[in-house]
């Protein structure tokens, strides 16, 4: 199933709903008003105590009518994300961002993470910093979003954590992230993390099996394949949980593929009115403006 978050009309109020197979229309699904402004987390957790989401059912809107939201608009805590997970990626920036922990890039993920403050919709606006950078970046991502939570989970066990997938723009100030050897300030800024359009389960949509590509103003800037993951999905739910209790809704970036703007020459970084368009198999789009 696709879940999404919703508001429809003039209304703030969030909502959540199921998305029909051809995306015309929208099921909004009948739980009460304080859990569904939780998003799709609020179906991860009525998921958890047993509840059997596709007996959930509401009234059908037309996808016209509703204004999608971050499928987690708020995530529980922050948002654990994975550094040079493709090969490509990582060479065309060996003399960069991975320069001082290349030495033995098979031995273990780069993890850092994002607050969950800079969350976005799948359509809305990112905002450049100004002065603070500018040298913002993209990174098409897929995102792992945990349903059973869990601590030190086995590789072999991993996917039965899954709930499903989705797409984050993992947006990121270049100059800071490497300034400060930690990245989560430079990946943090308000408006950093565009997600959507929503949530595929993972009986629907096998994440290590998947294409991911982007655009930057309708110009193909990435074209990677979650096979070509150095670390698979399971090895970063075990490398997460070792030690941490994986929570449910938890979410996971899994890294991006060759072809990100600090990698082309000379570099090219975002600026005003671009458009960046993400697209993963299986999945849909996420489609921001950076304003
Ligand atoms: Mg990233």
């Amino acid at each position: 199933m696709r879940f999404a978050t919703f508001t429809q009309g003039e209304s703030t109020e969030r909502l959540v709903g199921a998305v029909s197979a051809d995306g015309s229309s929208i099921t909004r699904l009948d739980i009460p008003i304080e859990q569904a402004r939780k998003g799709v987390l609020a179906l991860i957790d009525l998921a958890g105590k047993g509840e059997d989401l596709s007996k959930l059912s509401g009234p059908s809107l037309s996808m016209d009518s509703v204004v999608l939201a971050a499928p987690i608009p708020v995530p529980r805590r922050n948002i654990f994300c994975v550094g040079r997970n493709y090969h490509a990626h990582a060479k065309e920036l060996s003399g960069s961002v991975f320069k001082a922990n290349n030495a033995d890039p098979a031995a273990w993920p780069i993890v850092f993470t994002k607050f969950p403050e800079c969350v976005v919709g799948p359509k809305d606006n990112v905002v450049l910093p100004g002065a603070v950078s500018n040298q913002i970046d993209y990174e098409a991502e897929l995102a792992v979003v945990i349903g059973t939570g869990g601590k030190n989970i086995s590789r072999d066990d991993a996917l039965k954590h899954v709930f499903g997938y989705t797409i984050v723009n993992d947006v990121t100030a270049r100059d800071v992230q490497m300034r400060h050897q930690q990245w989560d300030l430079g990946k943090s800024f308000d408006t950093f993390c565009p997600m959507g359009p929503w949530v595929v389960t993972a009986d629907e949509l096998d994440g290590t099996n998947t294409r991911v590509r982007c655009w930057v103003n309708g110009e193909p800037r990435q074209d990677g394949h979650t096979r070509d993951f150095i670390f698979d999905i399971p090895a970063l739910i075990e490398t997460c949980s070792r030690g941490i209790t994986l929570l449910p809704g938890d979410i996971i970036a899994t890294g991006t593929p060759a072809g990100v703007g600090m990698g082309l020459t000379p570099p090219q970084y975002l600026k005003a009115h671009d458009v960046v368009r993400i697209e993963i198999d299986g999945l849909g789009v996420l489609e921001n403006r950076f304003i």
